[in-house]
């Protein structure tokens, strides 16, 4: 990125819409390089989704190494990882340092603030934002754009146009629409011919259909550690350990986040998705089974299985959800029934209640500097964009770096 002295860029103005971390820090990147900029938001204050990942601990970024780390961004690894090659985890660390917040890794390799909180993190950065000249208008919904190209913003009950040099919408992706991000703004770029996917939930739960008799016992009953398996939409065989809910509807949790992507795509070809649970990871079946087949000793089936398997009530209650009241008449199909639970997913959770969202702006409509191709000045970052990941801090990773990409693209196409 150019210095801010740099001549024929002073004076110039770029709309920032969408006060998310993704429009934060390319208001900031765009300030720095001497721009004048105003940022419009929905809310009446920005970050409102920041401010809830900081509830969970606000996992920032990751520490597995690139380039691992890209593959987590699956079909999109390719130009998420040309975005990282300009702003990574490391990166993202020290930013966060630049403003008095250090971070840790965690055992799960995860990175968090030493506080794990998100709201001291974001007033420091809106300050410094303020002091840096950003100007903020928040209760300023956008709208879309009027004939001339202005921006259309609705403030309470009136409508202004407001003309920038170059806009970076940042309007984030369609899940907890109450923090402010409700994908209404698809709609505003369909209109103007930008292609994008359909937004759908990601790093979301799914229905099932449990017995009424398990739901009612077991419903909010975590399950660990267990073993998930299921096919990518290749085919291929994955397992990963984790941990997830019995839940109301269905499954979540983080295990069930992490593999949400293959299911959900999964359950879009074929109407379902088949997920195996290894309830008793670390045992194998026979031994299973020989535990199972020692006698009893006047014990009920049910607390027999949960002594031989060494398992708890919820999962010696999924035996029975599988394979009925006679289970304990045939240890075969016992060990087997731990060792791949067999559960049909029916479809994903609602987007709204979501983590993130997959699907938006295809990146195809854009060029490499995340410009829209259909509509030259206005450039896209963070969620709304085209690509998804697992939690684990891959989320706020990649909208800090494609909001880095957009803005370095603004300065370059301002010139
Ligand atoms: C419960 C929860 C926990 C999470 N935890 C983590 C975590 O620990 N780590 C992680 O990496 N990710 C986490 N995420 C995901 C992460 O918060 C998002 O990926 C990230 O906030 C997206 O940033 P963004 O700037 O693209 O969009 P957003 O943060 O959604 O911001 C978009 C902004 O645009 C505004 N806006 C929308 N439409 C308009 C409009 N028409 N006019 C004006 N303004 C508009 C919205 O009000 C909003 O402020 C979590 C998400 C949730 C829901």
């Amino acid at each position: 990125m150019s210095s801010p002295a740099e001549p024929g860029r002073a004076g110039k103005r770029v709309a920032v819409v969408g006060g998310g971390p993704a429009g934060l820090f390319a208001a900031e990147r765009l300030r720095a390089c001497g721009l004048s900029v105003d940022l419009y938001e929905a809310k009446g204050s920005p970050g409102r989704k920041f401010l809830v990942a900081g509830k969970g601990g606000l996992n920032l970024t990751h520490s597995e190494p690139r380039p691992q780390f890209d593959q987590r961004y699956r079909e999109r690894e390719a130009e998420v990882a040309g975005w990282l090659d300009g702003f990574d985890a490391d990166a993202l660390r020290d930013w966060a340092r630049g403003l008095g917040v250090d971070t840790y890794v965690g055992s799960s390799g995860r990175v968090f603030p030493l506080d794990r909180k998100a709201a001291p993190l974001l007033r420091g950065w809106v300050r410094r934002l303020k002091e840096q000249g950003v100007r903020f208008h928040v209760q300023h919904r956008w709208l879309g754009w009027n004939g001339d190209g202005s921006l259309r913003l609705q403030c309470g009950e009136d409508e202004i146009a407001v003309t920038a040099d170059a806009t970076v919408l940042a309007l984030g992706g369609g899940s907890w629409p109450e923090l402010g991000s409700d994908g209404a703004w698809v709609q505003a770029l369909h209109a103007r011919g930008v292609d994008v996917a359909p937004l759908q939930p990601a790093n979301c739960g799914f229905d099932l259909d449990w017995s009424g008799h398990f739901r009612q016992r077991h419903a909010g009953s975590p399950l660990k550690p267990v073993v998930a398996h299921w096919r990518d939409l290749h085919g291929r065989p994955q397992e990963l350990q984790g941990e997830c809910v019995a839940s109301e509807y269905g499954i979540e949790g983080s295990l069930v986040y992490a593999i949400a992507a293959d299911l959900r795509e999964t359950i879009n070809r074929d109407g379902h998705a088949l997920l195996e649970l290894d309830l008793v990871p670390g045992r194998d079946a026979v031994r299973l089974h020989a535990d199972l087949s020692r006698p009893r000793k006047g014990r009920s089936f049910g607390e027999h299985l949960r002594r031989a398997a060494g398992i708890d009530a919820v999962k010696a209650a999924l035996v029975f959800e599988r394979l009925g009241k006679d289970a304990g008449h045939d240890p075969d199909a016992v060990a087997r029934t731990l060792k791949r639970l067999p559960l049909r997913l029916l479809r994903p959770r609602p987007m709204a209640e979501a983590i993130s969202t997959a699907g938006g702006v295809r990146l195809e409509a854009m060029n490499a500097g995340l410009m829209l191709q259909a509509l030259p000045g206005v450039f896209c970052a963070g969620e709304m964009l085209d690509w998804e990941a697992p939690t684990g801090g891959y989320l706020l990773t990649a909208c800090y770096a494609s909001a880095l990409r957009a803005a370095e693209s603004v300065v370059d196409w301002l010139r």
